[in-house]
């Protein structure tokens, strides 16, 4: 017997559009929601569509949205019965999930067990090789020491790429082209990682130099059941960061989508997983392979190239398998299907090596129109604060196929109006009138060794 989890109070603990978002599915549902905000975040949408609002601490995320112990208490001060951990932040937090267990509160997404596995990349990589699901070659594990590392490197053979078995957000991820490099590479690695993720722990995989990012959305039940999506392709990346998706992957065949979405379920199925997550592959263009990279244990940002395709409500589907509910039916002949693609909207100089920009947003009108949708918490007049992650907004764009998608955001960039601080909006206008791109040459690298030539750290 399973007990069915009953919650009718949430706690939002993230902020900007995520935050926004959960909210008015839990409006929808019927579920009261407490948002939490820090002192920087004081004039942001999410407070005030919120039920109740309460401040958690200063600007560092460390003493706001990443400060557990405050979020449990404000949790339980409020009398909330769930807790809606969005992405980025505390998402992926195993200790935290355990803690909200431990006081009765509905962490929405998957096990602790889970995220504790999955959490650890190296680990991650292990079962999914014994699940059946073809993994990058590398290492059987992860290592604090050099000269261990080393002789798995000189094994799987150069160029390899040093992870962090912690890492997450494009961060801790290291080329080394030559064995000479090695050495000093791992130390710096090390030294990143655990500075970054307070794990300095590194694991080996064999690079590879032009590959697409193809990634597939699942959810599970928990009980062993799971549905799987069309893949994502996220292959315009800034140093292993995304700033385009799209779906479907203009270089996946029937044949391939069926291959990818098998290997999913596979590991999807063998782990029970519960909730939303995802499955990252690369896939070598050259040889067709594709290879397991990681399993992102949480809703994504560019889950809506998903929702617009399908009908679906993601978000409302995670509070709906936290309620004990039983998977979507999915009607595949009367999905909306056709073509989408999702630009990041940075609050970042693309002009200046994508350096930040916070500032006060002085113009702020996004597109509307037929097959535009844009997510997002800011508007006309708000101060874009420094402390967070800096996407502002997502421009998502439908089509019925990839022609159509691509003028109708060509028309929406042009008129999308942000003045105050740099965004990346000038970059998606020059992004879609490159050849490369329009033409589906593009691979994970190609902004950072063609379009922008310095922009590849690797030793
Ligand atoms: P997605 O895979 O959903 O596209 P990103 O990699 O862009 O997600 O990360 C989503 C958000 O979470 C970003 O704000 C990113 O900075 C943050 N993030 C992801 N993983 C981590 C992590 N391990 N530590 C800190 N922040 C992270
Ligand atoms: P994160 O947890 O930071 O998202 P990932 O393991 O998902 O890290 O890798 C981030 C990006 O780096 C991928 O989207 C892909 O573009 C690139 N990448 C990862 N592994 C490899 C590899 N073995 N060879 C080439 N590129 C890779
Ligand atoms: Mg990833």
């Amino acid at each position: 017997m399973t007990n069915t989890p009953c919650f009718n109070r949430v706690l939002i603990a993230n902020r900007g559009e995520i935050a926004l978002r959960a909210i008015h599915v839990c409006q929808r549902l019927g579920i009261e929601t407490v948002a939490v905000y820090s002192t920087a975040d004081a004039t942001s949408q999410h407070i005030w569509s919120a039920d109740r609002a309460l401040c958690i601490g200063p600007p560092p995320a460390q003493n706001s949205y990443l400060a557990a112990l405050s979020l449990i208490h404000v949790a339980n001060q409020t009398r909330c019965n769930a807790l809606y951990p969005g992405y980025g932040f505390l998402s992926e937090n195993a200790d935290f999930a355990k803690q909200c267990a431990e006081n009765d509160i509905k962490f929405i997404g998957p096990s602790v067990d889970t995220l504790r596995k999955m959490g650890d990349k190296a680990e991650a990589r292990k079962i999914a090789i014994e699940l059946g699901v073809p993994v990058v070659p590398g290492s059987d594990s992860a290592y604090l020491d050099v000269g261990e590392a080393k002789s798995t490197a000189d094994e799987v053979g150069y160029p390899v790429l040093l992870k962090a078995r912690a890492g997450g957000g494009g961060r801790g991820i290291r080329i080394v082209k030559q064995e000479a490099a090695f050495n000093s590479a791992f130390i710096q690695a090390f030294r990143e990682a655990e500075a970054t993720f307070n794990d300095g722990a590194i694991y080996i995989e064999r690079f590879f130099p032009a590959v697409r990012h193809i990634e597939i959305q699942v959810i599970g039940d928990g009980q062993g059941n799971s549905l799987e999506f069309d893949e994502r392709d996220c292959s315009v990346q800034r140093r292993h960061q995304k700033l385009v998706e799209e779906s479907p992957s203009p270089v996946v065949s029937k044949d391939l989508r069926r291959q990818l979405l098998e290997a999913a379920a596979k590991l999807t199925q063998g782990i029970g997983y519960e909730g939303a997550g995802t499955i990252e592959f690369i896939f070598d263009t050259a040889t067709g392979h594709f290879f397991f990279i990681e399993m992102n244990t949480r809703i994504q940002v560019e889950h809506p190239v998903t929702e617009v395709r399908t009908g679906l409500d993601l978000i409302e589907i995670q509070f709906d398998i936290a309620l004990g509910k039983s998977l979507p039916k999915l009607d595949v002949n009367n999905m909306p299907g056709g073509h989408a693609i999702e630009f990041r909207i940075n609050a970042e100089d693309w002009q200046q090596g994508f350096q930040p920009s916070p500032g006060n947003l002085n113009a702020w009108c996004a597109p509307k129109g037929t097959g535009i949708r844009v997510d997002t918490s800011v508007y006309q007049g708000q101060h874009i604060s420094p402390f967070y992650d800096s996407m502002i907004a997502k421009l998502i764009i439908h089509g019925c196929d990839r022609k159509e998608a691509l003028e109708r955001a060509r028309d929406a960039l042009s008129n999308f109006q942000c003045d105050g601080i740099p965004t990346t909006i000038g970059f998606h206008r020059m992004l879609i009138e490159q050849e490369a791109f329009i033409d589906n040459g593009v691979n994970t690298r190609w902004l950072d060794t063609d379009l922008f030539p310095t922009g590849e750290t690797e030793v």
